[in-house]
Formats: C-alpha cells, sequence, structure tokens
C-alpha cells in the first residue's frame, strides 16, 4: 500500500496542503530553538514536539529528513514581540539576576543548553542533524547585514543598522498584519530611534559596546538582533530554497515575519514553502504564569526538587512522572487547537503510557518463550498502524493516533497467550508505534552526556574578510571600466562606517570610528 499523502496547514497559505518537498522524499526544515537563558518550559516543548512528529511522520512514509534546530544565545530581547524590540537582553538580564550562580554568560549559557538538551532527551525527541548556536554564527550574520545594507534593504544609524520595510514589498503577508497592526506594535513603551526612517523598521544589528556579548563590526562593537539568526542559520545549513519552518505562534509576528523579509531581500527568490505554527499551550485553563502558579518547567514535573513547592506533592512525593508520559499529555492536543494541560490528563497519561510498557514486556517474554501457533492479532495491529499514520499525515492529528494507539494496545492486552508469530507483531507494532510516536520506550540513553551536538564555533571576528572581499570587487570592477559599480561599493562601505582610502600603496580602509 503506498503511504497517505502527508498533509500540513500552511500559515502562509491559510490552507492545510500536501507537503512536497524540492529535493524528492527529502525534507529539508528549520525548527526555532529555544533561548537558553532559563529552564523550557512544557510549552516550548509543545513546539518542539510538533517539528519532532514532522520529523517522524515523514520518516514514516520513506523520506530522509535534515531538520536544523538552533539554540538562541544572543539578541533574543525581553520585548522581543514588538517590531522593533526593547528593553534588555534576556540572557545578559538571566545574568543579572543569578549572577553568583554563574562564572560568565557563557557558562550561563552552557548550563541551560545542557539542561535543554537534558529534557529534549527525556522527552523523546530526536537529534536535529544540525544544532547551531547564535553566537557561533555572529561573522555569517554580520556579512548577511553587510549584504542587505549592500542591496538597499539595510541602512545604519548611530544606533545600529536596520532593516528598511519599505523596501521589501510583501512584508506582512505571513501574519495578515497591515500597516497599521504592523505600527501599532511600536506603540508600547520602547526607546526610539530618532534616525529609524519608518517605524516599523527593524533591529538587524544593535550598537552597544556596554553589551556582555559584543563583536567587533564595521559599525563598531555590538550584537546582532535575533531575526537575523535564524535567517542566516537557516540558509546557511539548507540552502537558499528549503521547505518548511516551524515554532510557536508568538513567532508569527514579528520573527517569521522579518525572517521571510531577510531571506528573500538575500536570496532574491521565495525561500521557504511552508510555515508551521504551534498554538500556545495553557495550564489549567489560563496562560502559564509564575504569578498564577500554573507554570511548570518540564524538569518541575519530570524531576522536581524537594523545594519546588509549586509541584503537587503527589508528584514530588513520586519523584517526579515519567518523561513520557508528559510527552503522551502533550500529544493529546493537535498542535494547531488550542490545548489546556492538566494534572488530571498528566495522571491518566502515566496510566496509558504504563500499559504500553506492560505490554511491550509482555511481548518480550513470549519472544523469549517462543511457543508455537497462530497469530490472529497481526493483520488488526497492520490495520491500526495504518490509521495511526493515517492521522499523523492529515496535519498531525494526534488525538486520533493516540487514540489508535490505544487500541493497539488493548488488543495487545486482550490476546489470550502470545505465540511466537502474535508476539513478533506486537513487537513490530510497539516498535512502529514508537517510531512514529515516542511514546511506548525512552530513545535516548539515560545516562547519555549532556555534551552538546553543537557545530564547531566559528573562531574569530572575520568582518575584516567580508570588507576584504568588497574592495577585491570593487577593484576588480574598477579595472573592468564599470566605474559606477566601484563607486556603489564604496557608497556601500560608507554605509557601513568604512572609509575607504586609495593610497600610492593600493587601497586601504579604516572603521570610521576609529578616527
Ligand atoms: P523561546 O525559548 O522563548 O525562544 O521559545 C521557544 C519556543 O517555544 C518558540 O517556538 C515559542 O514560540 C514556543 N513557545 C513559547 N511559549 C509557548 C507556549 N505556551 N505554548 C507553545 N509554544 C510556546
Ligand atoms: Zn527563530
Amino acid at each position: 500500500m503506498s503511504p497517505p499523502t502527508f498533509r500540513l496547514y500552511n500559515t502562509l497559505t491559510h490552507e492545510t496542503e500536501p507537503v512536497e518537498p524540492i529535493e524528492e522524499e527529502h525534507l529539508r526544515f528549520y525548527s526555532c530553538g529555544p533561548t537558553v537563558y532559563t529552564y523550557a518550559h512544557i510549552g516550548n516543548f509543545r513546539s518542539f514536539i510538533t517539528a519532532d512528529l514532522i520529523r517522524r511522520t515523514a520518516e514514516a512514509i520513506g523520506w530522509d529528513v535534515t531538520n536544523v534546530s538552533n539554540i538562541t544565545d544572543v539578541g533574543h530581547l525581553t520585548q522581543d514581540d514588538l517590531v522593533d524590540p526593547g528593553g534588555a537582553d534576556k540572557m545578559q538580564q538571566a545574568l543579572e539576576r543569578e549572577g553568583e550562580r554563574f562564572a560568565n554568560i557563557n557558562d550561563l549559557a552552557r548550563h541551560y543548553t545542557e539542561a535543554f538538551l537534558d529534557d529534549w532527551r527525556a522527552l523523546n525527541l530526536r537529534e536535529p542533524e544540525v544544532r547551531p548556536r547564535a553566537t557561533e554564527h555572529v561573522t555569517d550574520q554580520l556579512h548577511a547585514v553587510i549584504e542587505l545594507v549592500e542591496k538597499g534593504h539595510a541602512y545604519t544609524t548611530d544606533q545600529g543598522v536596520y532593516f528598511s520595510v519599505e523596501s521589501f514589498d510583501d512584508y506582512g503577508h505571513l501574519s495578515g498584519n497591515t500597516e497599521a497592526q504592523q505600527l501599532q506594535a511600536t506603540d508600547r513603551d520602547v526607546v526610539e530611534d530618532p534616525d529609524k526612517r519608518d517605524p516599523r523598521d527593524f533591529a538587524l544589528w544593535k550598537h552597544d559596546p556596554d553589551h556582555l556579548m559584543h563583536w567587533h563590526s564595521p559599525w563598531g562593537w555590538g550584537y546582532p538582533g535575533w531575526h537575523i539568526e535564524c535567517s542566516v542559520m537557516g540558509m546557511r545549513y539548507l540552502g537558499d530554497r528549503f521547505d518548511l519552518h516551524t515554532g510557536g505562534e508568538d513567532l508569527i509576528f514579528p520573527h517569521h515575519e522579518c525572517e521571510i523579509a531577510q531571506n528573500q531581500s538575500l536570496a532574491g527568490h521565495k525561500v521557504i514553502n511552508y510555515w508551521v505554527h504551534t498554538r500556545f499551550l495553557q495550564v489549567e485553563g489560563e496562560k502559564m504564569s509564575k504569578s498564577k502558579g500554573n507554570f511548570y518547567t518540564v524538569r518541575d514535573l519530570i524531576n522536581p526538587g524537594p523545594d519546588d513547592d509549586h509541584v503537587p506533592d503527589p508528584i514530588r512525593a513520586q519523584g517526579g512522572v515519567d518523561p513520557l508520559a508528559l510527552r503522551y499529555t502533550l500529544l493529546q492536543g493537535q498542535y494547531r487547537k488550542p490545548f489546556n494541560f492538566t494534572l488530571d490528563t498528566l495522571r491518566t497519561a502515566a496510566r496509558h503510557v504504563q500499559r504500553f510498557q506492560e505490554a511491550s514486556d509482555r511481548v518480550d517474554e513470549a519472544m523469549e518463550a517462543d511457543v508455537d501457533g497462530p497469530d490472529p492479532i497481526g493483520p488488526q495491529l497492520g490495520d491500526i498502524y495504518d490509521r495511526m499514520l493515517e492521522a499523523m499525515c492529515d496535519d498531525l492529528n494526534t488525538p486520533a493516533a493516540t487514540a489508535a494507539a490505544l487500541e493497539g494496545v488493548k488488543t495487545i492486552e486482550q490476546a489470550d497467550s502470545l505465540s511466537s508469530a502474535a508476539a513478533h507483531s506486537a513487537r513490530h507494532w510497539l516498535d512502529r508505534t514508537n517510531d512514529l510516536l515516542g511514546i511506548v520506550e525512552p530513545e535516548h540513553d539515560a545516562d547519555a552526556s549532556s555534551a552538546s551536538s553543537g557545530n564547531d564555533a566559528l573562531s574569530g571576528d572575520h568582518i575584516a574578510d567580508s570588507v576584504d572581499e568588497l574592495l577585491d570587487e570593487r577593484e576588480a570592477a574598477r579595472s573592468d571600466g564599470e566605474y559606477a559599480r566601484a563607486d556603489a561599493i564604496r557608497d556601500t562601505l560608507e554605509a557601513l562606517g568604512i572609509e575607504v582610502m586609495d593610497t600610492p600603496e593600493g587601497t586601504e580602509w579604516r572603521h570610521k570610528t576609529d578616527l
């Protein structure tokens, strides 16, 4: 039987569409990862699990998958829901709050990244092929900003470099925000840069020599805006045309709207075909918040400390719930629908997950016992799996898929005795169910080290390289007699705060701020 068609809701078109990868049977997608300034909460993981389920469903229908899932360790400000974000850098603010626990900001980032990866593995999420860190790609981000300035999509002021929204016609398409709505988001208490050309323009680079993490740039010391990191890391690892992008619904505007503007301005064409967003998780019928006492990190529930007194006593008393029960609970709502997490649902999920584990043990024993006999359950389990896969291909209908999985477990439970053939069918079904949904048994070694799977850091700051590249281009233009082009490159460098000096010994340059 040929696999069902994989369909997902695309925020860009407002339609549930068949996913058609650019490369045949190879899904390439990018997922916005966590900002590592604190422990991840269960809402964050609702979004990450969506990406994991996209991978698992694609793999189940026989596709290859390349997923890039980043770590944000710089540039995410406390008011990043605003067009031109204000407030403090979340990482820097965390260090100010928790300074005594950490030697410096890298120490803080390392701690929360490792904690995040532990949660990731505990909840049975599969590893992305690439897990890049923003701080390891600042040079790439600088190159992108320079290119945007060069292409006339960005400009500099004393406070930073801004993307010019006016230069990109399609701005607002993803979120459906009209110009008025785009402006509205700037009305709140944000420190405005008087030199911004349009209030909708957003920062690509912030000039701030006092920021704890700062890099050298043509505009002096500073750090990148948050949106540029995802454009740059996505295109670096997936190229300038890839299939899909995921994140929580809060990222539609401004983060993903800005990403599209940056990507398309850099590439000159559409880069990403499908945008998939996860609806926010609620807890006990309300928005999660620390003040309401309904805010749970993953570790609160799976490994609560004795002092975590907002965690209900029964959960603390038993040393936390099985992480797979937490995963199972999060699968009880389809990613696009509002989902209300309750401790009751978690308790029920724990019982169901236990049934899977008991069925799995029983099947292993039956395989060992190796008794001859018929296999009355094989065909039934095959049908159930087909229904589970169909449900997952239908815009990740996890409630239907887990309901079918429970029928499968019941089928195994109700079989009077398990012949070797029946046990093999059951094992095959349990393994495929785990592959698709990750709810039967842990896939990661419990003792797996927290060592991160990030890429090698790009050493140092290579901004001089890109200035040199531009100067080489200018030189080539001049020797080809293309003086207008040579002048345009000089103007670009000027706009970037670089002064170009033609001397008898050749061309030299310096930062205007060095004057
Ligand atoms: P952050 O660490 O704030 O960058 O968020 C990481 C991911 O979690 C992003 O994709 C957010 O959109 C997502 N997210 C944050 N809160 C929730 C929530 N309550 N429910 C679902 N996803 C969320
Ligand atoms: Zn992102």
